[in-house]
C-alpha cells in the first residue's frame, strides 16, 4: 500500500489580486539556488506585488544582488545581523554606506538588531554593531528594520535612547503578546507577522494581531524559514505569505482580500514602493 501524503492547498488558489507586498524574505540562500525563477513566478502569481529581499551584509549584497537584476518587484533591505555582528568592521559600515548611496533598489537598513537566543556573539559586541549601524542610519535618515530575539526590553532599550521613537521602523518576526505590540504601537513604529501566526498553539500572538490596529500590520515569510501552515514542515518562500495573510484577516474579521491589500499598501508606504492601484 502506498502512504499518500496529505493534500495542501497551492497558494495561487487564494487568487488574490497582485497588490500584496512580502516584508521579508531570504531569497539568496542556499535553499533557493535552484529553483530561484520559479519560487518568483509563484509569488507573483499568488499575488505577490514587490517582495524585500534581504541581504545579511554588504558582502552577501554585492554577491547576489545581480541575482535580481531582471526583477524589478524585489527590492532590498541590507543590515548585519547580530549573529553576525563578531564579524562587523569600519570597512563594513563604509561598504554598507556606499551601498545605501548608490543602489536606489535598497529601501531599507535592516534586519539589525539583539540576539539572546544564539549564543554565539556576546551581547556587548551585538550592543555596539546594533549601535553604529542605527546611528548610520540616523545619519541617512533609513527605515529600519529590526530584528530582536529572546531580547525585547533590551532592543527597546537601545531603540529608545538611540531616539527612534517615532521614526519608520518595522519590527520584523514579531512573536509578542498584546503588552509588547502596545509598547511598540506607542512609539510609532510597524509589525511584521510572520508565518507562526498560524499555528494552533500560538494564542497570545492571535490575541495580540487581534488587538492591533489593522494600518499597523504587515505580512513576511522569513523565508525559508518559519513556513504557516498547511505547508509547514516544507521550505518556506514567499507565495506562502497569502496563507500568514489568509489568518491575520481571520483575526481581524476580514476578507483575504481586504486583509491583503490593506497591508500591502501599508507596507508600500513604509518602503516607499509604488504598486499597481
Ligand atoms: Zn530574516
Amino acid at each position: 500500500m502506498s502512504k499518500k501524503s496529505p493534500e495542501r492547498t497551492p497558494p495561487e488558489s487564494l487568487h488574490l489580486p497582485r497588490v500584496g507586498v512580502e516584508t521579508h524574505a531570504h531569497l539568496d540562500s542556499r535553499e533557493f539556488r535552484d529553483d530561484l525563477p520559479q519560487v518568483l513566478d509563484r509569488a507573483a502569481a499568488s499575488g505577490i506585488a514587490a517582495m524585500g529581499q534581504v541581504f545579511l551584509g554588504p558582502e552577501a549584497y554585492q554577491a547576489n544582488q545581480a541575482l535580481f537584476d531582471s526583477h524589478p518587484e524585489v527590492f532590498f533591505l541590507l543590515g548585519v545581523h547580530p549573529t553576525d555582528a563578531d564579524k562587523f568592521t569600519d570597512a563594513t559600515l563604509a561598504a554598507m554606506d556606499a551601498a545605501f548611496a548608490s543602489d536606489a533598489r535598497i529601501k531599507a537598513m535592516g534586519e539589525i538588531g539583539l540576539d539572546s537566543y544564539w549564543k554565539d556573539v556576546p551581547p556587548e559586541t551585538q550592543h555596539r554593531i546594533f549601535r553604529a549601524q542605527l546611528a548610520l542610519a540616523r545619519e541617512r535618515d533609513l527605515r529600519v528594520v529590526v530584528h530582536s530575539r529572546d531580547a525585547f526590553a533590551e532592543t527597546l532599550a537601545v531603540l529608545d535612547d538611540m531616539g527612534f521613537k517615532d521614526r519608520p521602523l518595522l519590527w520584523h518576526c514579531f512573536g509578542g503578546d498584546e503588552a509588547i505590540a502596545r509598547e511598540l504601537l506607542s512609539r510609532g513604529w510597524l509589525l511584521s507577522i510572520p508565518g507562526p501566526v498560524t499555528y494552533s498553539k500560538n494564542v497570545e500572538l492571535a490575541r495580540a494581531v487581534a488587538a492591533v490596529d489593522m494600518d499597523r500590520l504587515v505580512v513576511e515569510t522569513d523565508c525559508p524559514y518559519l513556513t504557516p501552515e498547511p505547508w509547514r514542515g516544507k521550505r518556506n518562500e514567499p507565495a506562502l505569505a497569502v496563507f500568514t495573510a489568509a489568518r491575520i484577516a481571520q483575526l481581524k474579521g476580514l476578507s483575504v482580500e481586504d486583509a491583503w491589500r490593506h497591508m500591502g499598501q501599508t507596507a508600500a508606504k513604509f518602503f516607499g514602493l509604488e504598486l499597481p492601484k
